[in-house]
């Protein structure tokens, strides 16, 4: 169990910027699943519960996830179950037990870039933006790839469009970890097919996906296909699986994410 020794709750986002900025050490609290894992002594901890990001907002063009709307929201929201063939309920619906999923945020989940995590797969294949309290609003992909800063996630925007999406994984229990996942979408005849807990973060097939979303391929064979995009990202090894297995499972979990959003043509 943590311990904390001053806690901060800010009612509004300026202030928690102040905090932010005049306290170099300052720990943002979610739903903190994560941190009672562990047994730091934190000095200041800041909680975002006043700062009204617990919900989910949607417009004609957009729905967004402020940082502390919790998986078990994303899970039950009906337009999330709606949208993209449902990808994201899908994807967190297996993270623990309801219990867990009703505490877990999508700031923390998303901030943390989690080479385990059953989110960021599904989020990288859908238009996602991020909005951080200091460095603004940037894809997902592109806060993926930059080295951790210390900074706030505000909300998760994804854009609204007709994308047909689709999310496996792969676990040993339905309550441990997923030793491998896929998630693929097609957009306008875009494909997206993305690699998660690699073991590390989730990482799209740029070669193989810009191969098949060329006008001239008529026909795709998503076996074929799985097996390059398998070949194309990088996997490793932990006490979980090889990276081998994780190859080998991946190509089949790409090749029924790949046959299922084929069939929602
Ligand atoms: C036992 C266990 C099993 C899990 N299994 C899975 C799984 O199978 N699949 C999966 O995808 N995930 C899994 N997770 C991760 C989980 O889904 C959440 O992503 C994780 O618990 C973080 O969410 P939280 O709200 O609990 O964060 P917290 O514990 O509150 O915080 C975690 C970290 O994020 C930082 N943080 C919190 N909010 C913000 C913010 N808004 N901006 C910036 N930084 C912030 C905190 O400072 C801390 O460093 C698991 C977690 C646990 C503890």
């Amino acid at each position: 169990m943590f311990t904390i020794e001053q806690l901060l709750q800010p009612s509004s986002l300026d202030e928690a910027a102040v905090m932010l900025s005049e306290n170099p050490d300052l720990v943002v609290l979610g739903g903190c699943g994560f941190l009672k894992m562990g047994s730091r002594r934190i000095a200041k901890a800041m909680d975002l519960s006043r700062c009204s990001l617990d919900e989910i907002w949607e417009t004609e063009t957009q729905i967004e996830l402020n940082a502390m709307t919790t998986l078990y929201d994303i899970e039950t929201n009906t337009s999330l179950r709606d949208c993209f063939d449902g990808i994201l309920p899908r994807a967190v619906g297996h993270i623990l037990g309801v219990q867990f999923r009703r505490c877990a945020t999508i700031g923390a989940s998303v901030y943390s870039k989690y080479g385990f995590s059953d989110i960021l797969p599904a989020l990288l294949v859908l238009d996602t933006e991020v909005e951080l309290l200091r460095a603004g609003r940037m894809p997902l992909a592109e806060f993926l790839d930059k080295p951790v800063t210390r900074d706030l996630l505000v909300r998760v925007i994804i854009h609204k469009d007709d994308r047909r999406a689709s999310y496996r994984d792969l676990r040993n229990a339905s309550a441990d970890f997923p030793i491998v996942n896929a998630a693929v979408s097609l957009y306008r005849g875009q494909w997206a097919i993305v690699g998660g807990a690699r073991p590390g973060k989730a990482m799209l097939a740029t070669k193989t996906c810009q191969e098949i979303s060329k006008p001239s391929v008529e026909q795709m064979n998503a076996a074929a296909v799985a097996q390059q995009a398998a070949a194309e990202l990088v996997f490793g090894s932990n006490n979980k699986a090889s990276a081998d297995y994780r190859r080998a499972m991946f190509a089949v979990l790409a090749k029924q994410a790949l046959e299922e959003v084929r069939a929602c043509k």
